[in-house]
């Protein structure tokens, strides 16, 4: 399980027998891999990218723990058109928290974020991912600082809401509150597009934005697009459901929100 999703497991062949024509309809536009961590893992990248792209041209993103600068430059090579790394936490206690190690986990803040640099130096600037969940105990300047942090470095940062899974240690920890979920996602659009920085932006005691740094006449026709609440990350990515139920509250939107969805996200902003 990942998120609020279950993957059953299918067998590769037909997997790859289905992708080409659902990418010919035109309704799939990007295929994703998503790896864990085991020691021949990118082997079965590498080769699941050349047997997909032998097939069809689709754009690949391949998600993985960092790999070294040979190994990115055969991905490349190889044709697929980007990595994504994921940092997740928006500092550095969170990061040690929940997957480095006071997790009890192999992974290490510095040499994350240096993985993120190397992959931007071999597939260029915009051509990195990095993912980055809301709701696991940080402020919302600590991840506006993150998400100015990656746009700097050419990583384009993917918002996830942090979602329990049963079983985890995480368990019982809620989401976030959907309206700082709203004010990061806004955030994140303006630093995205240039149109703020997080130095520009105000926050109150508790962390919490209180001024974007851009004019009100900005600010609410940037909202009224519905686009900074649509799903961030590699273009096309969409991840329907991957973080909210049907039902909702949606914290990431699959598609533009309809008209009547941005008056309800106009609340929930609450400034
Ligand atoms: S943003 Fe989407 S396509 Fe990109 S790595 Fe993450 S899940 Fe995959």
């Amino acid at each position: 399980m990942l998120s609020r999703i279950t993957w059953p497991p299918f067998p590769t062949e037909r997997v790859i027998s289905k992708i080409g024509p659902v990418v010919k309809t035109g309704l799939t536009k990007r295929v994703c891999i998503q790896a864990l961590n085991y020691p021949t893992v990118f082997d079965d990248i590498l080769n699941l990218a050349t047997e997909i792209l032998s097939c069809v041209d689709v754009p690949i993103s391949v998600s993985c723990q960092p790999l070294n600068r040979e190994k990115m430059e055969r991905l490349r090579e190889a044709g697929i058109d980007r990595i994504s790394i994921p940092l997740d936490a928006a500092t550095e206690a969170i990061f040690d928290k929940v997957k480095g190690q006071l997790a009890g986990g192999p992974y290490v803040w510095e040499k994350q974020r240096e993985a993120l640099k190397e992959a931007v130096q071999i597939l260029g600037r915009g051509f990195v991912s990095t993912h980055l969940i809301v709701g696991l105990g940080e402020e919302e300047r600590e991840m506006i600082k993150m998400i100015q942090w990656c746009v700097d470095s050419g990583v384009y940062p993917g918002l996830f809401s942090f979602t329990s899974i049963p079983g985890t240690a995480l368990e019982n920890h809620p989401q976030p509150p959907i309206s700082c979920y709203r004010r990061i996602q806004l955030a994140h659009y303006l630093i995205t597009h240039g149109k703020t920085r997080c130095e520009s932006m105000g926050f109150g005691e508790d962390g919490c934005i209180v001024d974007f740094g851009v004019s009100k006449e900005l600010f609410q026709r940037v909202v009224r697009t519905g686009s900074p609440f649509v799903t961030s990350g590699c273009p096309n990515c969409n991840r329907p459901y991957y973080n909210e139920r049907p039902g909702g509250p949606i914290y990431n939107y699959p598609r533009q929100p309809s008209p009547e969805e941005i008056a309800e996200i106009e609340k929930q902003i609450q400034m």
